[in-house]
């Protein structure tokens, strides 16, 4: 039989098993590629993408076309008035910081009502770690409305929890968690009462891990905010984020990254207008072998016995299958063979270590061309209880699924020896 890998044969079974349960799903997220794709090639033309778009500028960067001409393309496509996408956003996390810092001011309260907020953001609001210039340091309150028992937003509570607020706040992906994502018609339902209760609160959305997964963003937002090694960076794109909405917003989070009176007006872009721009166009497609990938490993790691999320019925919003493997060993296993099925770097060992931004230990596994793209496969875990891994990306799905057949490999041998 052909089997290069070496599989063992009765993971070779499993994974047949698992991907003829696939068919539906994968069929669904091809529908979703096609009507995204339209939508950004749409945007491409409406924006008149020219030859000289894909050409950076270097010093201030005064008058880059192909900058302006990016921030447009993103906003168009995702059905926002106006974004702003820079490569000097060094992550999802300094994006969001940005846009809190840009749009809240002291006295001002921040509302997070998809419970706690993404890892690296506790430090930025002040939630740990206070005194190194969170926005608590600044004056900004924070306060949190849990999601309820099934993980969902607690609309019960959602109207007294925001009527003081200055920005209400929504994480679409689960993150770090095993709470199932807020989908697009949560946030727009949630959305709706805000707006009822207290119109002039300004509705902001951590859309990281989001982008491109359904037929539409969460346009009800005022801000939504993501991650340029992630889902919209397309696998392509080398460093950056974006931040889109109302253009008077967007200028106050310019206004942070760069100065008072500069804005938007300046920041170069060396020479990273084309993959920005050639990711963003591979962007639907990327996502839906992202996908594709994810809904393997959920399924085989299913049949293999493990607890998987999402959960059966429940709506993908982002891109992540978590397993619950239960055990140091298993999870340590589990993210070597990920690593050793990556195309860049197979030959390392993925080790725990003090990641910054991080509170416990976090273990990373990827072989990426991009330095810790998570579009790219990639599994990663903080070490502690419940040792679930969260695996995300697949730039292909055919290679996607090898890196997890490799890590099922591994998984499989630590079983039979325990
Ligand atoms: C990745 C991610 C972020 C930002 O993380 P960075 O590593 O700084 O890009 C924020 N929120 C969520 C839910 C994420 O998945």
């Amino acid at each position: 039989m052909h089997n290069p890998f070496d599989f063992p044969p009765e993971l070779i079974e499993m994974s047949k098993l698992a991907e003829d349960d696939c068919i539906e799903e994968f069929s669904a997220c091809e529908k979703t590629a096609r009507i995204r794709s339209e939508q950004v090639l749409a945007a491409f033309i409406r924006n008149r993408v020219s030859d000289c778009a894909l050409h950076g500028s270097s010093g201030y960067g005064y008058g880059d076309i192909g900058r302006d001409i990016i921030d447009r393309v993103f906003a168009d496509s995702f059905g926002m008035p106006d974004a702003i996408v820079r490569h000097n956003f060094v992550s999802g996390t300094h994006a969001i910081s940005t846009a809190l810092f840009g749009v809240l001011k002291p006295n001002d309260i921040i509302v997070s009502v998809t419970g706690k907020p993404y890892d690296t953001l506790e430090e930025v609001i002040g939630i740990r770690n206070n005194g190194n210039g969170s926005l608590r340091d600044y004056g900004v309150e924070y306060r949190q409305l849990d999601l309820n028992e099934s993980g969902e937003i607690d609309y019960k509570n959602l109207k007294d929890a925001v009527k003081e607020a200055s920005v209400v706040y929504f994480q679409r992906s689960r993150g770090y968690s095993l709470r199932p994502a807020t989908c697009v018609s949560e946030i727009e339902k949630a959305s709706e009462i805000v707006r009822k209760v207290n119109p002039d609160a300004k509705i902001v959305v951590d859309n990281c891990y989001g982008e491109f997964v359904e037929d539409r963003e969460p346009t009800c937002a005022d801000l939504i905010i993501g991650s340029l090694i992630k889902n919209p960076g397309g696998g392509i794109a080398e460093t950056g984020g974006y931040i889109a909405g109302s253009p008077e917003l967007i200028e106050q989070c310019a206004t942070r990254l760069t100065f008072a009176g500069g804005g938007r007006e300046l920041g170069c872009t060396l020479n990273q207008n084309r993959n920005m721009l050639l990711g963003f166009f591979l962007a639907p497609e990327t996502v839906c072998s992202a996908l594709k990938t994810a809904i393997f490993a959920q399924k085989l790691f299913t049949l293999m016995g493990f607890k998987t999320f999402p959960q059966k019925g429940e709506v993908r919003s982002d891109i992540i299958t978590a397993i619950g493997l239960g055990d140091a060993k298993l999870l340590t296993a589990f993210c070597r063979g990920i690593q050793s099925g990556s195309p860049v770097d197979s030959f390392a060992t993925p080790e725990a270590w003090e990641m910054p931004g991080y509170d416990s230990k976090v273990i990373m596994a990827a072989g990426a061309f991009t330095m810790g793209a998570s579009i790219e496969l990639s599994a990663d875990a903080p070490l502690r209880e419940p040792y679930a891994v969260w695996v995300q990306g697949g730039l292909t799905y055919n290679t996607g699924r090898l890196g997890i057949l490799k890590a099922a490999t591994e998984v499989i041998n630590i079983k039979s020896s325990q």
